[in-house]
């Protein structure tokens, strides 16, 4: 593998796979750099991301936010401030709005119809991130405008998944990624790198696992352990590395998808947007939610740039783009395929 050619048609092997992770990644990065500018160009997308509710039924091992953290502070945006935060980011100049929330059944159906409806007049892509959902709410979404739906596997590997998600089926996410296929969505996912017990293997097969739903947006996640979560101090300091090269390979498997080079991955190094920018991704979802919301949505500590308001924050990220020889995208980023 020591001779990748971006412009292969890519159809690596597991073992492969596994070669390239394993590897020091020198190599991988520039190649997948090479595929995305070849591929998708030198374009960033940016997405504004509204943290609207931080309330969530589930209990994931990992996650900051999960029921059983009773330290957390609990909030729920009112439409209002959803709207508000969704015109600032529109006046910033985003194309795309995406709501992320912990999954909170307050948000019915009806509820976040209505919300899709009032965003959608300002002519703006909608991504959704809440979590499972029945197929009829996925439609009635899909219906009301939204174009985007954001739910990673997390893990592949069943046992591990099963672990990290009491009372939760693999099953029933599995089927949420193809119900939003099926309803016409673009559909992103991807996983979490360096969980507690995940192997290299795992990784490889989450990777392939991408490319047989054929994912239009592949996130992927380092793991940050939380102090109030059952995995504090699990942390493995290769998480940012590995989760690079996962990345990496993505980009080589699914050359034309976007890939958001992630927040999670800013906050283990405080250049990582930037490398992984360098390394395969053409996305960037600045988090647009205001005052106190921002530092609450904790899903892992020390989240980059929680601290900075939305205006700072979009024009550091202009900026750091710009100085890559990069330039942010106008238009609203769907998969060029
Ligand atoms: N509830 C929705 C869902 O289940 O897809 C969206 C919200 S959830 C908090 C968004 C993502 O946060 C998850 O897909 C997970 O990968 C990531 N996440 C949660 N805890 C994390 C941690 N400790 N480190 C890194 N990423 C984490």
């Amino acid at each position: 593998m020591d001779n990748l050619d971006f412009r292969t048609e890519y159809d690596l092997s597991k073992e492969e796979i596994i070669e390239l992770l394993k590897s020091d990644g020198n190599n991988l990065f520039e190649t997948a750099d090479k595929v995305r500018k070849y591929y998708v160009g030198d374009a960033v997308h940016l997405r504004g991301l509204i943290e609207f509710s931080n309330i969530c039924k589930r209990n994931c091992l990992y996650c900051g936010i999960r029921a059983l953290n009773s330290s957390v502070e609990r909030y729920r945006l009112s439409e209002d401030d959803i709207l508000d935060f969704a015109e600032h980011g529109i006046d910033l100049g985003y194309k795309t709005i995406v709501l992320q929330s912990g999954e909170d059944d307050f948000f019915s159906c009806d509820k976040i119809c209505r919300i899709i409806e009032k965003i959608k007049k300002f002519d703006v892509a909608i991504t959704l991130s809440i979590g499972e959902r029945s197929y009829q709410d996925y439609k009635a979404f899909k219906d009301a405008g939204a174009d985007r739906y954001l739910i990673r596997i997390e893990t592949t590997d069943k046992n591990l998944y099963k672990k990290m998600h009491p009372n939760a089926s693999y099953e029933n996410r599995v089927e949420c990624l193809h119900n939003l296929k099926e309803l016409g969505y673009e559909v992103g996912t991807g996983c979490l790198v360096g969980l507690p017990g995940q192997s290299i293997d795992s990784l490889a097969d989450d990777i392939l696992f991408f490319k047989e739903i054929n994912a239009d947006m592949i996130g992927i996640g380092p793991f940050i352990p939380h102090p109030q979560t059952p995995l504090k101090g699990e942390l493995n300091p290769d998480n940012f590395s590995m989760a690079l090269k996962v990345m990496a390979v993505t980009r080589l498997l699914l050359k034309d998808i976007n890939i958001p080079a992630t927040t999670a991955m800013e906050t283990l190094n405080p250049n990582g947007r930037i490398i992984a920018l360098q390394s395969g991704a053409n996305v960037v979802m600045p988090n647009i939610t205001q005052g106190k919301y921002k530092l609450k949505y904790e899903i892992y500590p020390n989240k980059a740039s929680a601290d900075m308001d939305s205006f700072a924050y979009h024009k550091n990220i202009v900026n750091k783009i710009k100085s890559i020889g990069r330039y942010v995208s106008l238009d609203k980023g769907f998969r060029k395929n």
